[in-house]
């Protein structure tokens, strides 16, 4: 147990002590506010990885590096901009919204 930062997904025991450490991605650490089991999935692209450290130390093909997705994992997922209904990230993530670019996951 413990908080994560979701930009490098360095782990802290308090959350005063992340909040107030510079983060090697710039500025100060944010807490994590997602699921600490299982799973994470990237909130540009939908891919799936095993730990946050991984997740945000890979290159996203969206462009810079991937970002945690911390709403509900058991699906469907909506996305925020039009409230169009996926079973998968990655389908979300892969389809053109009618609102501009591709659908972002409601979190
Ligand atoms: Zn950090
Ligand atoms: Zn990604
Ligand atoms: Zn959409």
């Amino acid at each position: 147990m413990g908080f994560y930062c979701k930009k490098c997904g360095q782990q802290f025991n308090d959350i005063y002590g992340l909040t107030h450490a510079s983060c090697h991605k710039g500025g100060y650490h944010e807490l994590y506010t997602g699921h600490e089991s299982g799973t994470y999935h990237c909130r540009k692209c939908g891919q799936q990885f095993s730990d946050l450290y991984g997740l945000t130390h890979a290159m996203c093909h969206k462009g810079g590096e991937h970002e945690p997705y911390t709403g509900n994992e058991m699906g469907p997922y909506h996305c925020r901009k039009c409230g169009q209904q996926f079973s998968d990230l990655y389908g979300l993530t892969h389809a053109m919204c009618h609102k501009g670019g591709d659908h972002e996951p409601l979190e």
